[in-house]
């Protein structure tokens, strides 16, 4: 059986988060966040998009014109085939077994491409792999399972700028949102590491989780130092710049 974080797939097509079932109807609170960030209008390709919750429930509410379902696996291709089918939605979301941007045709003239709930050197590879099919896509919405760093850096190599951000926590784990739009940026090394956006508005959450991050990074380090022959001093250092950062993000 497929696990998400937190939240576990159920054999009919829901998910049970916390007592409330999961569905089109009823997205989480992080894909809720995620959806917040689609334009009314938008022609919508959703990658990795497993039950297909998002773009359903998007045209379901009238917000996107357009959508697009695409899946690696077979499993939640048919689970998002399901979820369009019992809505009547065959013809306004299409379906597609693709690897990542694979999934998007010319014809459908997609402006919007979100990625979810994947680990962010996944969504590094997707991006890349699909550079060409991004032409005519005027908006990224990604939300990254860890490698927010990476992603980030992806993005301003690529000609996009970051253009609003969110922290969210949801079931023990802290979520970040990334939308992203073509144009040119320069970030600092702090602003890939926080995000330009996070690190500038500091919200509750995002104090936090920072505040944890150093407390986990401060008991790493005390752990080299206990093993310091084994540890590489490179990576000592890489530590103690991260808790430079994070120390002083926090002020
Ligand atoms: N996007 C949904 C969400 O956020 O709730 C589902 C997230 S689920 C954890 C990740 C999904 O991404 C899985 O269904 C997996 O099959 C799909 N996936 C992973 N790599 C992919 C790729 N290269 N192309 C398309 N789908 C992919």
């Amino acid at each position: 059986m497929f696990e998400m974080r937190g939240v576990r797939r159920q054999n009919r097509g829901r998910l049970q988060n916390q007592g409330f079932t999961l569905n089109e109807q009823t997205l989480s609170r992080r894909l809720e966040r995620v959806a917040a960030h689609v334009p009314q209008g938008a022609r919508l390709a959703d990658i990795g998009s497993d039950h297909g919750f998002l773009p359903v429930a998007l045209m379901l509410r009238g917000v996107i014109e357009a959508g697009v379902a695409g899946e690696v696996a077979q499993t939640p291709f048919a689970s998002a085939q399901r979820t369009v089918r019992r809505n009547g939605l065959e013809a306004r979301v299409t379906v597609r077994l693709a690897d990542g941007l694979a999934a998007v045709e010319p014809q459908d003239r997609i402006s919007v491409v979100s990625l979810c709930g994947m680990g962010g050197e996944t969504m590094c590879e997707i991006l890349e792999a699909g550079k060409q099919r991004l032409a005519g896509v005027t908006r990224l919405v990604l939300q990254p399972n860890g490698a927010e760093r990476d992603l980030r850096q992806w993005l301003v190599g690529n000609g996009y700028r970051i253009v609003s951000e969110e922290l969210l926590r949801e079931n023990r784990f802290d979520y970040e949102i990334i939308v992203a739009e073509p144009g040119v940026a320069v970030y600092t090394a702090e602003q890939l590491y926080f995000g330009p956006v996070l690190m500038q508005e500091k919200s509750e959450a995002f104090m936090v989780k920072w505040r944890r991050m150093l407390r986990q990074k401060q008991q790493t380090l005390a752990n080299f130092q206990r093993a310091r022959d084994a540890v590489p001093q490179a990576k000592i250092d890489d530590f103690n710049l991260q808790v430079g950062w994070i120390t002083q993000v926090l002020g």
